[in-house]
């Protein structure tokens, strides 16, 4: 049980070590060349049904999702040039009842984002051994960066995703998100800000735990805690950092008080989604 009360949105401070664990290949053929494409689909996995707990139906999610991408560009302190950068690229959201075909996660390419629907109870639970697994299968590197930018003044500054112990590890820092009760989302991104050619650029993973979203809330708060949840993790997969008091806030109890990124955050998301479109 969590004691603190406090529910923790990502899992890159602390990490628990299997023992036995397995070494993975982490060098991967690269992805296909995105061609100029700036249509983001976001793809929503969810093979054991769980978004019915949540109160949302799949259209409900779609459009409402989808709706706070739209309104990125809108956000009244953004910057007009970031503006004109995110109204080009366009947002959809698809929901599937089943895990994506082998096909299916071969071909995921630099603007596709596939989120996971996990719970952590019941024989088909997340495990770090799935997880392991998952990651392998997304070709997702062993590096990986956020970013974050605090001042007008000082440039953004590039984090290596890491576990508690400071390993720069994807894998690790995954690992313990799935040992950590608290944790209710992984978002891990591709590296758009220290470019190192299309393999890892199109290389992201969204995990989120429905089980531990709704555990102990109110039928008519699920909806918006998923959706926050979502946002948030969308934000680390899109390459933000965690940031205090924003939508990216590490604990819960700060997300929800944000609707949309901060300017810096959307002014990063910008220059994330043109390093996508352009590699
Ligand atoms: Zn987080």
């Amino acid at each position: 049980m969590d004691t603190s009360g406090k529910r923790k949105m990502g899992s890159t401070t602390r990490w628990l070590m299997g023992l036995g664990r397995k070494e993975v290949p982490k060098i991967f053929v690269p992805c296909s060349p995105n061609k100029g494409s700036q249509a983001v689909a976001i793809r929503l996995f969810d093979r054991k049904g769980l978004l019915g707990d949540t109160g949302l139906s799949a259209l409900a999610l779609k459009t409402q999702l989808e709706a706070f991408f739209r309104q990125m560009a809108s956000t009244p302190t953004i910057l007009p040039a970031v503006k004109q950068i995110l109204e080009t690229f366009t947002f959809t959201v698809s929901y599937f009842d089943r895990d994506p075909t082998k096909q299916e996660r071969e071909d995921m390419a630099v603007m596709d984002f596939p989120v996971y629907f996990e719970s952590t109870e019941g024989p088909s639970r997340i495990t770090t051994g799935s997880l392991e697994e998952l990651l392998v299968f997304h070709k997702i590197p062993e590096k990986a960066f956020v970013a974050k930018q605090l001042t007008d003044e000082l440039p953004p500054v590039t984090l290596f995703i890491t576990d508690g112990a400071g390993n720069q590890s994807t894998y690790k820092a995954a690992e313990e998100f799935v040992g950590n009760e608290t944790a209710l989302g992984l978002g891990i991104p591709g590296n758009y800000f220290k470019p190192d050619g299309v393999q890892h650029i199109c290389r992201k993973l969204g995990v989120i735990k429905i089980d531990r979203v709704v555990f102990n809330i109110v039928q008519a708060r699920r909806p918006q805690r998923l959706l926050q949840v979502l946002k948030h993790e969308l934000g680390h997969m899109l390459g933000l950092a965690h940031i205090p008091g924003t939508l990216m806030d590490e604990d819960y109890d700060n997300v929800q008080e944000h609707a949309m990124y901060s300017r810096f955050q959307l002014q990063l998301l910008s220059t994330a989604l043109t390093n996508m479109s352009k590699s």
